[in-house]
Formats: C-alpha cells, sequence, structure tokens
C-alpha cells in the first residue's frame, strides 16, 4: 500500500488562541465526511451547520476521505468553515475499487437488472464501491488509525437543533458503541442474500453472537429472516474499534467474499446494523433522540424529555419521521420493553 501521500495538508495554522480552544475536545474523536470534489458546496454547508450547532464549542477535528486527491479550492473552502484541525486523505486504490475477481459480466448483468427495477442507484459502480468501503475500510484509513470515534456527516444534511453537550463523551460514559438518529428498511432487491450469507457466518461462528443482542430488532421470526431494518449510516456516532475488531473483521470478509456488494448492492447500513445488533449486546447501540439530524426525504426532530425546546429546534416536532409508517424505530424500541 502506497500510504506516503495519503495525508495532503492540514488545514488553517493555528495561534496559541485557537490552539487553547483545541483542547477543549475530550474524546479520542474525530468528525468524519466521504465526499467528492463536486460535492464541495453540499460539504460546506453541512460542515458549516455543524460547526454552527455543535463543534464551535467543541472543536473535533475533521476528516475528509476521498479516492481523488481533494482539490485546492475544496480544501481552502472547508478549511475557511471549520474550527479547529482538519486532514484531507485520499484512500488507497485496493480499499476502493471493484476487486478484479468479481465477475464483470455478471456484475452488470445484476446492475442492469436492478436499473430495469427501478432501484435507486442500481446501474452506479462508484455507489457500490463507497458502500463496500463503509462497510469494511473506512476504519483502516491511515489518517483514521489515531482515533477511536468517529462521527459521520455527508454532504447536504441538517442539524435542527443546538447540541450542547459531548455526543462522544456521552458514549464513552455509557460505555455504548454504536449511536443513531433514524432507523428504516432497506429496499429488499438490494440485499436478497445478504441475510443468508450473515445466517452463514453466523452458524460458523457462533461465539461471535451476542447473549441479548438486537435479534429481536432485527427480525420478525428470531433470525429466521431479516425483517430489513438499519440504522441509516448517513448519520453515525460509533467506536471503530468494534469495526476493527475480530467478529467485524471476519464478518466483513465473509460477506465480501460472496461478492454481494457489486452483484447485489449491498449496503453499508445493513451491515453496520446486523454486525452492532448482533454481535454485542442491545445496550451498546444508542437512539440519540435529543440530535436533530435531517437528510433528505427524512429529519429526525427529537420529541422526548423536553429535549426539542433545550436545544432550540427549528425542526416540526409532529413531523419526526420517528414514529412515521417506514420507521423501524416501534421495532428498535420493542426490544426494551
Ligand atoms: P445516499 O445518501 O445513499 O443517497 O448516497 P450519497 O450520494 O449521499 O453518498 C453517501 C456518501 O458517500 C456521501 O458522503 C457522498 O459524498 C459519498 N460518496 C458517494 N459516492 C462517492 C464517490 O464516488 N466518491 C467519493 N469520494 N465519495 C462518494
Ligand atoms: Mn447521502
Amino acid at each position: 500500500v502506497a500510504m506516503n501521500d495519503h495525508e495532503q495538508g492540514v488545514g488553517t495554522p493555528t495561534d496559541q488562541h485557537e490552539a487553547a480552544l483545541m483542547a477543549q475536545h475530550k474524546a479520542n474523536a474525530t468528525i468524519l465526511m466521504l465526499a467528492r470534489n463536486g460535492d464541495v458546496d453540499s460539504a460546506v454547508r453541512s460542515a458549516m451547520r455543524l460547526e454552527d450547532k455543535f463543534n464551535s464549542k467543541f472543536r473535533y477535528p475533521w476528516v475528509f476521505l476521498n479516492e481523488e486527491p481533494f482539490s485546492d479550492e475544496f480544501k481552502l473552502r472547508i478549511g475557511n468553515v471549520v474550527s479547529g484541525e482538519v486532514k484531507f486523505g485520499q484512500i488507497p486504490r485496493e480499499h476502493w475499487f471493484q476487486p478484479d475477481w468479481i465477475d464483470e459480466e455478471y456484475a452488470k448483468a445484476s446492475r442492469d437488472e436492478l436499473v430495469s427495477k427501478n432501484v435507486i442507484y442500481g446501474g452506479s459502480v462508484s455507489y457500490r464501491n463507497m458502500c463496500r468501503f463503509n462497510s469494511g475500510f473506512f476504519f483502516l484509513h491511515p489518517l483514521l488509525q489515531e482515533y477511536k470515534w468517529y462521527w459521520r456527516v455527508e454532504p447536504d444534511v441538517t442539524f435542527p437543533c443546538h447540541i450542547d453537550y459531548d455526543p462522544f463523551q456521552y458514549m464513552e460514559t455509557h460505555n455504548k458503541t454504536y449511536g443513531f438518529t433514524i432507523t428504516l428498511p432497506e429496499y429488499v432487491e438490494t440485499i436478497p442474500t445478504l441475510w443468508d450469507a450473515t445466517k452463514e457466518f453466523t452458524a460458523e461462528h457462533p461465539e461471535y453472537v451476542a447473549h441479548g443482542n438486537s435479534m429481536g430488532y432485527l427480525s420478525e421470526n428470531n433470525g429466521d429472516s431479516y425483517n430489513n431494518c438499519h440504522f441509516w449510516s448517513n448519520f453515525e456516532i460509533a467506536d471503530m474499534d468494534f469495526w476493527r475488531g475480530e467478529a467485524y473483521m471476519k464478518y466483513f470478509e465473509h460477506l465480501d467474499s460472496k461478492g454481494g456488494f457489486y452483484y447485489e448492492r449491498w449496503g453499508d447500513a445493513p451491515v453496520h446494523s446486523i454486525a452492532a445488533g448482533l454481535f454485542q449486546g442491545k445496550d451498546k447501540i444508542h437512539f440519540f433522540d435529543d440530535i436533530g439530524y435531517g437528510h433528505a426525504p427524512f429529519t429526525h426532530c427529537p420529541h422526548d424529555d423536553g429535549a426539542w425546546a433545550r436545544g432550540k429546534c427549528s425542526c416540526n416536532p409532529e413531523k419526526s419521521f420517528d414514529y412515521e409508517g417506514w420507521s423501524c424505530l416501534k421495532r428498535w424500541e420493542r426490544i426494551f420493553e
């Protein structure tokens, strides 16, 4: 792996005052965004929103990743809106592109089939690269090695409430590994054999399946079939050491060997959710009700315990996704009843 040129530059120079403010962050954490140079407008909007609502107070560092070198414009414009340190990294080729052992003819035929069924991103290879990267590789990137925690952010997301506490510290204090705001079912056409591959893995490795896991959220029949519920991974506050651990690494290798990231269109959201749900106790996962979050077409707006008023939220609490027909939140909550 040519790892010497990944770090393409560090953002704004810091003076002593800024250095003192940067010292405010408490957890070993970073805010992470995967983006293309062409996403610069929407990436800047997201970064500024999270700075305004959270990070200008806490000053966590940012990491941006891309399979191509980031442009000077991207680095300049991001550097202009973020507080604290920012790093821009390039993704190693072998962590991104479709591997040579994938049968491209078969992969193409299955892409065409998904296009004919009007499945979103059905014909896209780059989307599949992205899903596989987010499933099995991002946490191995050299720029992320020093960090345990990450907050995943995407271009053009919104944060309608003020976040006046440190969610990373919350995760640490409460012994959590995975935090989410929105849960919904995956398009079944994108993952027809994901559950079979999962059952194969857990049959081979029953030792990785935790007692007190979240199977009751993932399945209506105790694991016979998958109900397609997953945590929407465009927002994640999570512990990379869980992904780096033996159970998840072996699970990813097993899934990858099936070729389903290319022969189907397996998303990182169901892959992360199934693993987080099965290979650890359900108490490791946290629903961040008090973090308002929007990614088109859905918004989570806080409703419990006065969180909406405390956060001075701009979203309509009556329109939160949580209990709409498509939400899986009821299924998440039922396992704690
Ligand atoms: P959606 O949320 O499922 O509609 O997918 P997005 O288009 O938002 O992509 C998910 C994330 O991956 C976003 O952070 C995108 O900026 C990023 N992304 C998607 N495709 C690519 C790509 O080909 N290259 C890079 N560098 N980032 C990508
Ligand atoms: Mn998105």
